[in-house]
């Protein structure tokens, strides 16, 4: 892990994405600028700029005014950390105000994906989770949802290569900070910005049915994640509180209420937890649950994180479990484990990088 030191900028301009289209436009006509140059600052922005300066399309008295009054980015690198032989690097950002945001990149053969945070930290505390194990920090801005992305093209274009999907599947739950993931979702699929289709976006969730069903009614599109774990409410209430909320069956009808308006199938995501939720009477709860319903599995081995009672799965445990879960007429995948070696699970860099300042500062 690289710990960087803190580049001294001080929150005093706003950044550039904190403006909407309009916003930055009324701003350049009133610089005495045509209002085209904002198309061209986002060109810009989306290709990975890294300062106004890089600009060069964009006459030098604007870019120096535009200095003066914005910046690129409102976050600051505070730590990265690689695993995979390079092929997955988390960073941990310092937002303004002093919380910290972790965001992850994962190279795969013919695409780049990007793991971005909602939150500082998160409400629902679910406990094999290390974010939901620190306090609730706060809702990002939708413009410091999208700066995580523009800081992977800057860190890929490098590399020649171009962030192709983006999942919110960071620190966070995406739907308990609604309005800012909606907006930061316009704005990765803007052909003006980033242009990532919304089909190459998933949003998760661990079940907060207003917003799902709310989502439905955006005409966005993006592909639906349900954090699901566990298919009886019993030990879902457990591993997610919000179920206690909002029950197992209520949210798939929510879910797959998403599906029939987007004509998406819906994700579900099972983290799977040695001797917790990794047995035959599982597997056969959640075939009852999605049977023939517009679903997909999506398997996730345990990253162990400190301080939890939980353990990672054996391989077998793992085949034996999908093996089961096909048996019940289910498509199902494993995702790789990727970045056992760079805190791969949400949280955990965020907690490694405060344990050591907190041990600096003692
Ligand atoms: S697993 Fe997701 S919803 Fe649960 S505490 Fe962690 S970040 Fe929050």
């Amino acid at each position: 892990m690289t710990q960087l030191p803190l580049n001294g900028l001080v929150a005093d301009r706003p950044a550039i994405l904190s403006l909407s289209a309009s916003d930055l436009e009324a701003w350049l006509v009133s610089h005495a600028a045509p209002a085209y140059r904002r198309q061209q600052v986002w060109g810009w922005l989306a290709r990975g700029s890294a300062s106004f300066d890089e600009m060069g399309d964009v006459p030098k008295p604007l870019r120096s005014e535009l200095e003066r009054e914005f910046r690129i980015t409102s976050l600051r690198q505070i730590a990265v950390s690689e695993a995979d032989r390079g092929l997955t690097t988390k960073t941990l950002y310092e937002l303004d105000g002093g919380h910290s945001v972790e965001s992850v990149v994962m190279r795969y053969s013919g695409r780049s994906t990007l793991c971005i945070s909602s939150q500082a930290g998160c409400p629902i505390g679910c406990p094999f989770c290390a974010t939901g194990k620190f306090p609730f920090g706060r809702n990002l801005k939708a413009n410091e949802i999208v700066e995580q992305a523009l800081d992977a093209v800057r860190l890929l274009g490098a590399e020649g290569r171009r962030l192709s999907h983006v999942v919110f599947m960071g620190m966070g739950e995406p739907m308990a900070n609604y309005q800012a993931v909606v907006e930061s979702v316009r704005r990765l699929s803007d052909p003006e910005l980033l242009g990532i289709s919304p089909r190459r976006i998933v949003v998760s969730t661990s079940g907060l049915i207003p917003r799902i069903t709310q989502l439905g009614e955006e005409k966005l599109a993006v592909t639906l994640a349900i954090s699901l774990h566990a298919a009886r409410d019993e030990l879902r209430d457990v591993l997610v509180p919000i179920n206690r909320k909002y029950p197992v069956a209520d949210l798939v009808a929510a879910a797959q209420g998403y599906a029939d308006r987007t004509s998406r199938r819906v994700s579900y995501e099972w983290v799977l937890l040695a001797g917790v939720n990794d047995t035959e009477r599982d597997a056969k709860e959640l075939g009852r649950l999605l049977r023939g319903k517009l679903a997909h599995v999506n398997l996730i081995p345990f990253n162990p994180v400190d301080d939890t009672p939980y353990r990672a799965p054996e391989r077998a445990a793992v085949r034996r479990f999908k093996g089961l879960v096909e048996a019940q007429g289910l498509t199902v995948t494993v995702r790789d484990t990727r970045g056992r070696d760079a805190d791969a699970a949400c949280g955990q860099l965020h907690e490694r990088v405060m344990a050591e300042r907190t041990k600096v500062s003692a």
